[in-house]
C-alpha cells in the first residue's frame, strides 16, 4: 500500500500546480483539495458561499483568509482526508492562512511544501491558452484541446475558457501572488518546510521532479514512470 501524504502545492497561476496536483493525488492516492475547484462549484451551485465568492473570483481578487479556511477546514475533517492525506491547491494564499491550516493540522504537520517555479512570461503564455471543463475541472490548452468539439474527455462537459483568465484578471492574480503569496514562501522556508522545483519541461518532467524532492523528504525511494 502506497503510504499518503500531507502536501501543499504553491506556484503562480499557470504554472502547472493543478495538473500536478492531479498527477501526485493519484500517485499517493490521496484527495486532490483545490480551493478554486471548491469556490467554482459553489458558485455553479448558486449556494451561499458561490454567491459571495462569484464578483471576487471573476475579478481575480481573493476571498477572505477567515471564509476559506472555514471551507478547507471542514474538507480536512473528512473522513478519506484524515486515513490518508491530501494535496492542498491553490491554499495557503496568504500567511495568515498558513498559519490557521497549521492550527487546524496540529499535532500533525505537512510532509512537504513543493513551490513549483516558473518565469512569467511563460505563465501569462500558457494561461492566454487555457481550457478548462467546466464540470470536472480538467484543464486543457488551444494547443491540446479535447478530442471532440471542445467537449471534455473524462466527462463530456463543456470545455470553456475561464473567466478569470482574461489578460486584466490574470495580471492582477499575478501581481496578488506577488504581495501576497509570495511571503509564504519565506514563512515556509524558515520552517524547513520548503522545496523550489522548476516548472519547466513537459508534465511528466515536473511530476518526476516533484516525487523525487517529495520522496527525499520522506526519506523513502519511490519510482515515477519515465
Ligand atoms: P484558483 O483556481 O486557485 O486560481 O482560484 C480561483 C479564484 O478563487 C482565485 O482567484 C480567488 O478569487 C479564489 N480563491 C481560491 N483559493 C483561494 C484562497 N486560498 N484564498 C483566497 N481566495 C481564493
Amino acid at each position: 500500500m502506497v503510504p499518503g501524504a500531507r502536501l501543499v502545492v504553491l506556484g503562480k497561476q499557470g504554472a502547472g500546480k493543478g495538473t500536478q496536483c492531479v498527477r501526485l493525488s493519484h500517485h499517493y492516492v490521496v484527495p486532490h483539495v483545490s480551493t478554486g475547484d471548491m469556490l467554482r462549484a459553489a458558485v455553479k451551485q448558486g449556494t451561499p458561499l458561490g454567491l459571495k465568492a462569484k464578483d471576487q473570483m471573476e475579478r481575480g481578487e481573493l476571498l477572505g483568509d477567515g471564509l476559506i479556511m472555514d471551507m478547507v477546514a471542514e474538507r480536512l475533517g473528512e473522513s478519506d482526508v484524515r486515513a490518508r492525506g491530501f494535496v492542498l491547491d491553490g491554499c495557503p494564499r496568504t500567511v495568515s492562512q498558513a498559519e490557521r491550516l497549521a492550527s487546524t493540522l496540529a499535532p500533525y504537520d505537512l510532509d512537504l511544501v513543493v513551490d513549483i517555479e516558473i518565469h512569467t512570461t511563460v505563465v501569462l503564455r500558457r494561461l492566454a491558452a487555457r481550457r478548462v471543463c467546466v464540470d470536472c475541472g480538467a484543464n486543457y490548452s488551444t494547443s491540446s484541446p479535447p478530442l471532440i468539439n471542445w467537449t471534455c474527455d473524462v466527462c463530456g462537459g463543456e470545455v470553456i475558457q475561464r473567466e478569470d483568465d482574461t489578460e486584466e484578471a490574470i495580471t492582477r492574480r499575478l501581481e496578488l501572488y506577488e504581495h501576497q503569496t509570495a511571503p509564504l514562501i519565506e514563512w515556509y522556508t524558515r520552517r524547513n518546510q520548503l522545496v523550489t522545483v522548476s516548472g519547466t519541461g513537459t508534465p511528466d518532467a515536473v511530476t518526476r521532479r516533484m516525487v523525487k524532492v517529495i520522496e527525499h523528504r520522506r526519506g523513502q525511494k519511490a519510482g515515477w514512470p519515465s
